[in-house]
């Protein structure tokens, strides 16, 4: 439902106010909770590791002591037909409640409570035999699910129950029931998923009757002191999905079933609506949960892009939830919730919503971690121990690379100088903080200011340094972080004037004109296109402006309104879909926003030479037609055709004696990003 107004948000900017409402308990049943602050399930592939009971044991631990009311895990299938993949992780049977008795443990000792996740994947799962209402394969699998038989239905219902009964046995304090993001339970509500004529399809009453059964058993079979989460979907953001009156009709019969509080969960995974990327605005759904809470009497959840206590605290004291769900916010930070109890939010390490570590990892088949918090996910493995023997280390550059060596290395005691040309911190990331949607990395910019400061790191900012600058009695290493330049372009009229580089256009903020060809099309090339499709040349007020003169009658003024759009061109060298290399879980976003603004995309282009007239290639303008050579005659030409590392000062820092550290961008430039950048400075400060 698209159509009901979200109500605007009160945003709470006084540092002084005190999280009264998030950090008042909250009872749930018979259990009270001590604060509003969920951590929400997040897979971490962790539950399949060999080492995944001790490792999710730290890893729940750590933010369990770090003041988290409730903790959900990641989701485990009640059936074999309900894992995520082959290897995917079930719970069906007592001999496998030693891997959950340890986390258990673990987090109850450190003060926490922690549910646990049941989530059956229907069609979505990986698997030869994955099973659905309907035989109706999604568009984001490619196996035909097998339509369940009704003595299926049955068993899948019990099978629920086994599991949460085993998770019962191993201490959990409650299930949550996965019925959400279009997973099989979604399946049989929604009709665009579930077609079936017998007593689990057609009406909306048939539809339901799958999650009112299962909950009604789970509660019939745990009795009254276990929490019983539903997670509804909200919204569904498919074709065909629930209607809001649905909704709330089913979260009413949910609560009747017997569940303790209602979980909202927003967008199947098949939508192709961005639902907790970093372009998302914060909190953009909890109006939905705002207008469900008044037909409940249970507790509320909201959940999506909430990343900051202001804002959590905000939507709690305007009555959208009674409590808040952040999940990757604890990925990035296990401490959350002491830091905003204890008056000090600033210290937060924001999750920026970029996906690139958690969710873009899974996909992978790789360990979840985060970006801005390498060891998330590693809390086994890299700890920052107090230094045996302090030390004296100058690190040069304060990019992401040099500020996580610095602030680490001065955590473990080490004293730190860190030098940086340009007058302000940060490096690249001053840069991806101009494009539209990646605002959330003045987050990260503000909390190495906040540690840089608070581990008494020195600054020395707007010092070019070279060997002969660093004293070599001074200091016993040197971190060398100097970051990336532009790769240079071997192409005639490379000097021409209509060439820019994406510095020239991002950092030197250089006038781009009107029709504009950018060469590369890895993540920068697609974000200064987007920088450039986003920019309107003029102020909206220019056109009142005018008219209230009677310079422009109302007519003109109106089409200034609308002014031209920049028509950009990006070009790639490789024959490959453009934005396969970007993140899979927000690639195809960042691709749907530059169609939207009309940029044109081509693969496949050889760049033969550029003069007065443009940019001459060879390339196919349609799929499938043959290369030609045309000019392309363009004000500019703007070039992001990768990065070179800037590590010319390591040979003279070692001729002068130096033992010298390389790091980030300085170390390797292809496939360099924050995360590379960061995990490197991380991993380096552990072991100095
Ligand atoms: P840099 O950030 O380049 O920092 C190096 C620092 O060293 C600079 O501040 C420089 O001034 C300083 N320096 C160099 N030489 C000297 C010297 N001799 N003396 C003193 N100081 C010196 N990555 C992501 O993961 N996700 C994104 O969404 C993302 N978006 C981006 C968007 C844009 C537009 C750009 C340009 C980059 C983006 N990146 C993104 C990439 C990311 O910012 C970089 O990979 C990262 O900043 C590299 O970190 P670094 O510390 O190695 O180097
Ligand atoms: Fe958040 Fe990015 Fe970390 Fe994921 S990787 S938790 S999205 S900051």
């Amino acid at each position: 439902d698209k159509t009901q107004n979200p109500k605007p948000i009160t945003i709470i900017q006084s540092t002084k106010m005190a999280f009264e409402t998030l950090l008042s308990p909250l009872k749930v049943g018979s259990i009270t909770l001590k604060n509003r602050v969920m951590m929400g399930s997040m897979h971490t592939g962790l539950e399949e590791h060999p080492d995944g009971s001790s490792r999710l044991a730290a890893f729940y631990a750590e933010r369990a002591r770090g003041g988290v009311g409730l903790i959900v895990t990641g989701g485990f299938a009640p059936n074999a037909a309900g894992r995520v993949f082959e290897e995917g992780a079930e719970l069906v049977a007592e001999d496998q409640l030693d891997f959950h008795q340890p986390i258990v443990e673990a987090v109850n000792g450190n003060g926490g409570k922690i549910v646990w996740q049941i989530l059956h994947t229907g069609r979505y799962g990986l698997l030869e035999n994955c099973v659905a209402p309907s035989p109706i394969t999604a568009p984001i699998n490619f196996y035909r699910p097998k339509e369940l038989t009704h003595e299926e239905i049955l068993q899948t219902i019990e099978d629920f129950v086994r599991c949460s009964k085993l998770a019962q046995k191993a201490g959990y304090d409650g299930v949550e029931i996965m019925g959400s993001e279009g997973y099989l339970i979604n399946q049989f509500i929604a009709k665009c998923t579930n077609k079936r004529s017998d007593d689990w399809g057609g009406s909306y009453e048939n539809r339901i009757s799958f999650p009112l059964r299962i909950v009604e058993r789970v509660r019939e079979e745990s009795g009254e002191d276990f929490l019983i989460i539903f997670r509804l979907s909200c919204l569904d953001l498919v074709e065909d999905g629930s209607s809001f009156e649905e909704v709330a009709e089913l979260g009413q019969r949910v609560e009747e079933a017997g569940a303790s509080l209602i979980n909202t969960g927003i967008g199947w995974h098949e939508a192709r609506i961005p639902t907790i990327a970093m372009m998302v605005p914060r909190a953009a759904f909890s109006w939905i949960t705002g207008r469900l809470r008044p037909h409940l009497n249970i507790p509320i959840v909201t959940s999506n892009r909430i990343n900051d206590p202001y804002v959590a605290e905000s939507l709690l004291r305007d009555g959208l939830a009674d409590m808040v769900s952040m999940a990757r916010p604890f990925l990035a930070d296990e401490n959350f919730v002491n830091k905003t109890a204890e008056g000090r939010p600033e210290e937060i390490n924001t999750c920026i919503a970029c996906n690139q570590a958690c969710l873009d990892h899974i996909f992978k088949m790789e360990t979840a971690t985060c970006l801005v918090n390498p060891r998330a996910g590693h809390e086994t493995e890299l700890n920052y121990e107090t230094a045996s023997i302090p030390k004296s280390i100058a690190v040069i550059g304060a990019g992401p690379a040099g500020m996580t060596a610095a602030y680490i290395s001065a955590m473990r005691g080490h004293r730190v100088t860190l030098f940086d040309r340009r007058p302000e911190l940060g490096g690249q990331i001053n840069l991806a903080v101009k494009i539209p949607g990646k605002q959330e990395f003045f987050e990260t910019l503000r909390f190495y200011r906040v540690m840089l400061e608070k581990y008494g790191v020195e600054l020395k900012l707007g010092q070019t340094v070279d060997a002969e600058t660093l004293n070599s009695g001074t200091f016993d290493l040197v971190v060398l972080a100097t970051g990336v330049k532009p790769r240079e372009l071997e192409l005639d009229g490379i000097d021409h004037p209509k060439v820019l580089s994406y510095l020239d256009v991002l950092d030197k903020e250089r006038v781009v004109g009107q029709k504009v060809a950018v060469i590369g099309a890895g993540g920068i090339g697609i974000d200064v296109a987007h920088y450039l499709t986003a920019q309107t040349p003029f102020s909206g007020e220019v056109p009142e402006y005018l008219q209230g003169y009677g310079i422009l009658d109302s007519e003109k003024a109106l089409a200034l309104r609308k002014p031209k759009k920049r028509e950009v061109t990006v070009l790639q060298r490789s024959a490959d879909k453009i934005g396969k290399r970007l993140g899979k879980t927000t690639g195809w976003a960042h691709i749907q926003t530059l169609k939207s603004h009309g940029v044109q995309l081509l693969p496949g282009a050889t760049y033969l030479k550029i003069d007065d007239s443009g940019l001459h290639l060879r390339v196919a303008l349609k799929k499938g037609e043959e290369p030609k050579d045309i000019v392309f005659e363009v004000d500019n030409v703007i070039v992001a055709a990768g990065q070179e590392s800037r590590r010319e000062l390591e040979t003279s820092l070692r001729k002068a004696g130096f033992d010298v550290h390389v790091i980030g961008g300085a170390k390797a430039a292809l496939g360099l990003d924050a995360k590379t950048a960061i995990s490197d400075g991380a991993e380096l400060a552990a072991k100095l």
